[in-house]
Parts: structure tokens; sequence; C-alpha cells
């Protein structure tokens, strides 16, 4: 397949005589009911919500989101040693101050898989799960893993927020209601605990963040308010919002109703603001006070002009940066923010029913979540960047992300298909059965029929319907930039596609959507280079598929002429899905899905430059040495800037070097030099005397000598290292010279920083290499 120019067809209802021999996926059968009636709240919300998103059960995705979702439920949430989870429940305090959270998250993720596979086993995981949680919980109510005088001082709300939500996660759809006097004991004790009344203790600093690790309670506080029906809980919202706003707060509802960056509110901590505004809308809902609304949609506005990747992730460092800085690298896309980014998205899109937020929810979670999450199920990344490797782990031990994942995962069949007051609403074009109820108690079933995002055809059959009028919405993507042409699917305000018709059962509708590729530019630190697009899918480049593993010097070049992209195939190694594909750019080179790339531990990255950096590194080979033995001694001549050299040794210097000495002369013309990591103390040159140079000995015992200076070196001092082409730098720092030179070893100098530590300083190196041209 060629770039295809006219991307988008929209060509109309297809009546149920339509054959779709096309169609190599056929839908499995739906879970056969009775089907799951949740447990009905005491108090109804005070707004409802535009869109009803569906129990479990009712949709049973297949295709690519499917094999994820059963790789998750089978290979981790039912694999999950129970006893590890409450282990530092029952032998306080636990293995670390935060491993509380584990077993509530788990038992959200593991309710709703359970709900929509039906596994028998799974269920009585949970029960037991529950029964020993409960055990644990002390006579006051206190169900945290903290000693009794460590109380209320770092992440124990946190892990009643999560002991909360799991278990009115799982009352709500097991309908044994037994747990709730355990949520109700440790609502009690919070209430009584923090307050603004005498006596009470500030919610503020009884953990992290500005307090808005501890302020996230919110979320199951409105819900056990509405479980339960007590004022007092709804009370208790009230304060915490109370005490965001209090001189130590972190002032989340007023900074974003002033439309300040969310950078800029609390510490800018991407995880506990985003599970903040999850508890938010959720209270919205509730209250109907606009206002909260309005910050939220705020704060999801500014994230998406200013602060989201390509992937849907957000955050490096954990925070919210400064405007459009997004480094490629580092410590970038922790998986609990994408998560929690999923939650706000799904809350908003419950409640405006706006196609915008259902285009968010695809691209993160095809890209994001799926790349976070090791294609078996079995391990999942913390930071998953946009070029690098990727970190799974299947150890919890220091790894929120581990328990966040799957809890993303299994919220995917609660969002794809949906009802809203006007009929049925597609917002994920995977193949999918669902069994429906519309607004008027009717049931409808629904299969999607399609090999997406293998190919772009989406047929619709409506079932069941006995003939009555309904709308049937699809969403019409962003990625498809034609100008649609169907006579049939109709605009609607909410940014859907909708047919309003008196169905016949069995009757089909469908959308083509033809996957275009797009090349995006890169803007600000990677300009110069693009990301390469299929559909809602982001590509990238891995060096597993690419001839001689030369990722540093990859490049999308044709000559300037246009990019042509063809999906093949995957190759054993990426057959993730029935429908796996890879995509051939200009027949010569392979590009993998973000969610594929790099999953045999191999590098991957997402931006790409423009042009190939054609060359042969004439130091391959080389003999490696710095001027100073530190705690870190990768090798700077592997091909790889992220293995890397440093010289923290605890000292200070007054010049580090790294050199590589050859057994025989070389020559070079061009000198490439990848700086390592920073760190908060150190790591970096600083400029303040001078930019780094590149010295050379042109006999083996001969005296260094200073051919130039790496000037494309941000300016820096020892102190501070903030510019981000220093953890964004996969085209390194260069220095060409106008002719070549003869020689034996090459190094780079600098001055070493010191960071916060000036009783030390230190630098770091990826990658030394020089070129022929
Ligand atoms: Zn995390």
């Amino acid at each position: 397949m060629q770039i295809v120019s006219s991307a988008f067809a929209l060509t109309g209802v297809k009546e149920s005589m339509m054959i779709s021999l096309a169609l190599a996926v056929v839908a499995a059968l739906p879970r056969q009911g009775p089907y799951i009636v949740p447990v009905a709240d005491v108090v109804k919300p005070t707004v409802s919500d535009r869109q009803n998103f569906q129990v479990p059960d009712r949709v049973r995705l297949t295709g690519l989101l499917g094999t994820r979702i059963d790789a998750s439920t089978r290979n981790r949430l039912e694999k999950i040693d129970i006893d590890r989870l409450l282990e530092g429940y029952r032998k306080r305090p636990g293995r670390q101050s935060w491993d509380g959270e584990h077993i509530g998250k788990w038992l959200h993720a593991a309710t709703l898989a359970w709900v929509n596979s039906g596994d028998v086993s799974l269920r009585k995981k949970l029960d037991q799960a529950v029964v020993e949680l409960e055990k644990c919980q002390l006579p006051d109510g206190y169900l945290g893993t903290y000693l009794d005088k460590d109380r209320w001082t770092d992440w124990d709300v946190w892990a009643h927020k999560y002991n909360l939500l799991g278990l009115l996660t799982y009352i709500r759809y097991t309908g044994n209601r037994q747990p709730l006097s355990t949520c109700r004991k440790m609502g009690d004790l919070l209430c009584q605990t923090f307050g603004d009344g005498p006596g009470q203790r500030d919610l503020m600093k009884a953990g992290h963040h500005a307090g808005m690790a501890p302020g996230s309670v919110l979320e199951p506080m409105v819900l056990l308010y509405r479980a339960t029906g007590e004022a007092r809980y709804l009370e208790f919202c009230q304060y915490i919002l109370r005490a965001w706003e209090q001189p130590n707060g972190p002032h989340i509802i007023s900074r974003l109703l002033d439309r300040k960056g969310v950078n800029q509110v609390g510490n800018g901590k991407a995880y506990e603001m985003l599970s903040c505004l999850n508890g938010v809308l959720e209270l919205y809902r509730s209250t109907g006070d606009k206002r909260l609304l309005r910050a939220s949609i705020n704060a999801w506005e500014d994230v998406v002009k200013n602060r989201l990747y390509i992937t849907g992730a957000a955050s490096s460092y954990e925070l919210f940066q400064d405007d459009f800085n997004l480094p490629n690298n580092g410590n970038v896309g922790e998986t609990c923010v994408t998560v929690t980014w999923i939650q706000l998205n799904t809350q908003l899109l419950r409640l405006t029913g706006e196609a915008r937020f259902a285009e968010q929810l695809e691209s993160v979670s095809l890209n994001q979540l799926l790349g976070a999450q090791q294609p078996d199920g079995r391990a999942w990344g913390y930071y998953v960047q946009m070029e690098g490797r990727k970190p799974y782990s299947s150890t919890l031990d220091g790894h929120c992300c581990l328990s966040s994942g799957p809890r993303g995962i299994a919220l995917l069949s609660t969002f794809a298909v949906s009802t809203d007051p006007d009929g049925v609403v597609i917002n994920l074009f995977n193949p999918a059965v669902a069994h429906l109820k519309l607004r008027d108690g009717s049931p409808v079933d629904v299969e999607i029929l399609t090999r997406f995002p293998a190919d772009g055809r989406v047929q619709v059959r409506v079932n069941n319907p006995n003939r009555r009028t309904f709308a049937v919405k699809m969403r019409d993507p962003k990625w498809n930039a034609s100008p649609e042409s169907g006579q049939v699917w109709k605009g609607s305000p909410d940014g859907y596609r909708v047919i309003r018709k008196t169905w016949k059962s069995g009757e089909m509708v469908e959308m083509d959507l033809s996957l275009k590729t797009r090349i995006v530019k890169g803007d600000h630190a990677n300009a110069g280079k693009a990301a390469v697009m299929y559909g809602p899918l982001v590509l990238a480049a891995d060096e597993a598929l690419i001839s001689g593993a030369k990722l540093t010097g990859f490049g999308l070049s044709n000559g300037g002429k246009p990019r042509v992209v063809s999906p093949v195939a995957a190759p054993k190694s990426r057959k993730t899905w029935s429908g796996a594909e890879v995509y051939r750019l200009n027949k010569t080179k392979t590009l993998v899905p973000f969610a594929d790339a790099g999953i045999t531990g191999s590098r991957y990255k997402v931006w790409i430059p423009l042009e190939d950096v054609i060359t042969q590194n004439v130091l391959a080979g080389g003999r490696e040495s710095y001027s100073r033995a530190g705690n870190l001694a990768e090798s700077i001549s592997d091909d790889d800037p992220a293995t890397v050299a440093v010289t923290f040794n605890g000292q200070r210097a007054d010049e580090d070097w790294f050199q590589i000495t050859m057994p025989k002369a070389v020559t070079a013309k061009r000198f490439t030099f990848w700086h390592g990591r920073s760190f908060h103390d150190g790591g970096w040159f600083d400029t303040r005397f001078g930019k780094p140079k590149i010295q050379i000995r042109r006999t083996a015992d001969g005296p260094w000598e200073t051919v130039g200076e790496l000037a494309d070196y941000p300016v820096t001092t020892d102190r501070e290292a903030r510019d981000p082409r220093l953890v964004n730098n996969s085209a390194g720092f260069t220095l060409k010279l106008v002719a070549p030179v003869r020689f034996f070893a090459v190094r780079v100098v600098g001055v070493p920083s010191s960071g916060d530590n000036p009783a030390q300083n230190f630098s770091s190196c990826g990658d030394l290499q020089a070129f022929a041209k």
C-alpha cells in the first residue's frame, strides 16, 4: 500500500445483504447472560452521565485489545500472590512506605477483569483476598501498613484510598455488601482524624506532593458517600477542597480556574494531581458544582496543548514540566500517569459525551498503555520513554506502575462501546461484541467487525433492535485528515458521526477509514526529526529490525521525496496479536508500532531524524578510559548512548575527560559526543569556562591538542543544566572540522558539574564517535 491520498471515505449504510468476505476476524460470542447488575447507590448522582459506560461483562473485545486484555487477566491478575500483597498489613510496617497501595489497586483491576472474563478462579481469589484484607483492619478502622507511632505521616492515607477504591469496586460488581462495614470504618476514621475542627489533623500534612497524595482520597470518599448515604463523607470531601486551598495546599481548583498550567498546581506531580482530578469529577457528579468540571477541563486542555507526548504519555521525572519540555528519554511517561490520564478522559467522556476525550483515549490506549505492557501481560514498564529500551519488570518492589497498568487495561471494555440518550456510541474501532441497553431499557446487541488497526474498514451490525429508531454514533477520528464524503453519516455537535434510523435486525453500517500515513514533524527539542504514524498508531524504529543494528544513524531520508509506508505482516518476534503488522518505509526500512517496539529488549526511537547519518564510526573497537573511575562504567563506544560512564567518585576535579585510544592511527573530520545522564548532583559539563573540547593525539605518546569545541552543547553552570537538550540529545553534540585529522587517541574534555552537592563534581558520557566525513 502506498500513501493514500484519498484517505477518508465514508461509504454510508450498507444493508444487511452486504457480505463481509474480506473480514478475516469474526468477533467472539458475547458472554451470555445473566449479566451483572451493579449494586445501586443509596444516593443518586446529581449530574447524570451523558455517556453510560458499560459493565465489562457486556462488552467482549477481541483483536488487538482483546489479546492484551486476556494477557493481563491470565498472566498478571490471576497470577498475583495475595500473600505478598498483604504482607505489609499482616506484619506492619511493610517492606517500604507505600507497599500498602498494591492490594487495593489489584482488587480494582481484578474485579473488572473477573466481570469481563467470568473467570471462576479469579472470583475465588478475589473473595479470599477481600476476607484476608478485612482481617488486617485494626479495631479503630485503620487499614494501612504503618506502626501506630508513624500513622498519617507518609503514604498511609494513600493506601486507604486504594483499599476503599478496591473494596467499593468489589462490592459494586459482586453484590457482596459485607465489606461495606470495613469501608465505613475506614471512612469514619478518616473523618474523625482529619479536618479543620479543633484537635483534628491537617490532611495536607499527611503525605507528599503538596498534599495531593493524601488529598486524592477524595475519589473513594465520594463513592463511599453515594454507597452509604452518610452526609459526613460528603462533608469530608468538601473539607478536602478547603484543605487544597490552605496556604500549604496545592490550590488545585483555584489555580486551574485561573487557567494556570498543571505544572503550576501543587508541585506539578502528575500521578497525584490526576488522581485528585478524578476525585474532583466524581464530586462534581454528586454536587453539580460547575467550577469543578471547568477546572478539570482546563487541566485537560493544558495537558493536551502543552504537556502531552505523541504516544499519550505525560510527565518526565514524574512531573508535569514546563511547556513543550518533553524530553525523549530519562524518566519519561510514568505508567501510573498514563492510567490516571486514561481515567480522567473516561470521566470527562462520561460526563460530557464529547468525542475529543474518546480521541485521547484511543491514542493513549493503543500507544502508551499497550507500549508499557509487555505483550504477554506478565510485566510492565515504569517509565516508558520515547527512545531507549522498555524497562519491563514483574516484581512489585518499588514499582507503583506494575499495579496501575492492569487497571488501565481493565477499563478498556467499559468505554470501547457505550450508550447515550441518542443510542449506541462506538468509541474504539476495535472488534467487539456488545450487549447493550438503551436509555429506555430496551436491549440492543452490536457487533463491530473489523481487523482494525490492521485495516480501516469498520462494520457495525445491529442485532435485535425490534424496529426501534435510534442513533449509531462513530467517532470521526482526527487522524483521518481528509474531509468526509459520506452522505449518510451526519455530523453531531459532540464530534461523532451519526446514523439515526429505524433498524432491522442484522442490519449493518460501515465506515471505511483509510489508515493514512502521517509524518509528524517534530518541534522544540525534536526539531529536525519526525514521528511516523499509521492511523492512530505511533510507529518507532527498532534496532532489532534494522539491518546492521545501527539505531544511532537511522533516519527517514529519501532525498526529500514523500515517504511511503506499507504495512506487512509482522515477523514472528512481533506477532503480538493475529493482525500484527510492521511497516516498510520506502521499501527499505522497517518501523513497528510503539506498542510492540523494544519488546525483545532492543532499543527503539519514536522521533527519527529526517536524514540518515550514513557513517561508520572510526572509533569502533578502540580502548576506553576516563579521567576518574566513577560508579557507572558502561561502554562509551557501543553505539548505545543510553549506556553511560560517569566520573562520580565523591571528590572534586578541575577537569574530566572520556577517551578512546586506537590500536593504529585513524582519520576523522566529524566528532560526536552523546551526553550521558544528568543527576541532581551533577553529570553535565559546566560551560562557564567554555564548551567541552575535542582533543587528539597525533602520535601514540604525543601531546594532547585541541581541535575544536562542541559549540552546540547548551549553556550550563555547575549548579544548573535545565536545558532539555541534555536529556534529549539523541543526535549528540558535534564538532565538524574543515579538514580531516589523523590521530591515535581522542577525548572529550570539560569541567564537571556539582549540582546540589558542591563537595564533589562529576560528568557523564554516553558515547564518543568520530566519522570520516
Ligand atoms: Zn508508577
